[in-house]
């Protein structure tokens, strides 16, 4: 694999044993649609492993042992790229390694980056909007990434917001992130202006400690993805942003509850889908309904009805995808008997005491946040969620056990 960059524009050419089908982090099958992106704004003066990094969250899964980038990073970006990949990375430089005192939000507007805003007040926000790649046709109009660029505006934070089509250089399953990490592009890229040594993701509870929506079932201590000694935490950090998951022990009923309790309130959409709010008829607006009604103890108002095709997985045996909040909805919404989901109350013997777990939050989480941001987040976790006790830790570890 080789890749430059020239002003926002990435290309990148395959070698030999590279392939246009490939995994990515989270074992999920993608192929490649086109070789190139651009991501608009970018410094020129941007160090090179950020460069680098920016680089890898695009080409990853196509990469089988090699990688050389237009400049010379540094031998711990290097290393990391071999320890965590196997890949050969260079050319190696003697570029120093580059630091940061600041952090940043990775916002998208959902109600789990609006928690981890509400965590930290003062920190800016870069966000990544999708736009047209001039040669891969959009095959999915309806996502509005002009809505939620607008909300994020809204919010009166310190935002930059990245415009990027490196999401068209996936044709399957659909476009997309590379790896999920390419959220982060922008983030990467102004680093150094922004002086960066943190960027803190909104991936809650389930997606870090109990295997995220595709691991299913199975505590995940060192999930590749978002642990800070995996393959990817090791990177980011290797390029001195270092991976900070401020809500990385409670579930998505504590940040939505962190976020519909927010001063941005008004601007949380987890809907990709419609305009004037969400659609309500996706998958995504069911599974939020069911966890927002449970946190606000009502009944489910949703236009799916059991015989709705899309509701079928909800008749079926677990596990599902979320199951831990499936569970704790299935507990907690009065006539939950009565909708879509009451099939799958045969299958959980789930009471408001067996999920209570979800309520409080899991101390490790807290401890693996680097120092410099670690205070601000056990400071809020203890005053407005609670830590979770012992026996609630072992829920955690003992996940799909
Ligand atoms: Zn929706």
């Amino acid at each position: 694999m080789r890749v430059s960059w020239a002003g926002g524009e990435l290309t990148f050419r395959l070698g030999a044993v590279d392939e246009i089908t490939g995994k990515a982090a989270d074992e999920h099958p993608v192929k490649l649609a086109t070789n190139s992106c651009t991501v608009a704004g970018v410094p020129e003066d941007a160090h090179p492993d950020l460069f680098a990094v920016a680089a890898w969250t695009v080409v990853a899964p196509w990469t089988r042992r090699e990688i050389v980038f237009d400049r010379a990073i540094s031998p711990e970006v290097a290393a990391a790229l071999h320890d965590g990949w196997g890949v050969e990375a260079g050319p190696v430089g003697a570029e120093a390694r580059r630091t940061g005192t600041n952090l940043a939000i990775s916002y998208s507007g959902g109600a789990d980056s609006v928690a981890a805003a509400a965590i930290y007040p003062e920190a800016p926000f870069v966000h990544f909007r999708r736009v047209a790649h001039p040669r891969v046709p959009n095959r999915w109009p309806h996502y509005r990434s002009d809505v939620l660029a607008r909300l994020a505006k809204r919010t009166g934070r310190e935002l930059t917001i990245v415009d990027s089509d490196l999401e068209f250089t996936l044709s399957e399953p659909r476009p997309g992130y590379p790896e999920h990490h390419a959220v982060a592009v922008g983030a990467l890229l102004h680093a150094d202006r922004m002086d960066l040594g943190g960027l803190a993701f909104g991936y809650e509870l389930g997606s870090r400690w109990l295997g995220g929506d595709r691991y299913l079932l199975r505590y995940t201590p060192d999930n590749l993805m978002w642990a800070p000694h995996g393959a990817w935490g090791r990177l980011f950090a290797a390029a001195g942003v270092h991976i900070v998951l401020p809500v990385g022990g409670v579930s998505e009923a504590v940040t939505m509850r962190l976020a519909l309790n927010s001063e941005l309130k008004e601007h949380v959409r987890w809907c990709l889908q419609g305009t004037d709010g969400p659609c309500r008829t996706c998958g995504k607006c069911l599974y939020k309904e069911l966890i927002q009604a449970a946190v606000e103890r009502r009944p489910l108002d949703t236009p799916f009805t059991a015989e709705d095709p899309r509701a079928r997985k909800w008749l079926q045996p677990p596990p599902y995808g979320g199951q831990e909040m499936v569970e704790y909805g299935l507990a907690r919404v009065p006539g939950i008997e009565n909708t879509l989901f009451g099939k799958a109350l045969d299958y959980f013997d789930a009471t408001e005491e067996s999920t209570s777990w979800l309520d409080h939050c899991y101390p490790p989480a807290l401890a693996e946040i680097p120092a410099p941001w670690r205070y601000q987040a056990a400071e809020f976790m203890t005053s407005e969620v609670g830590l979770m006790t012992e026996a609630e830790v072992r829920r955690v570890e003992t996940w799909g056990a």
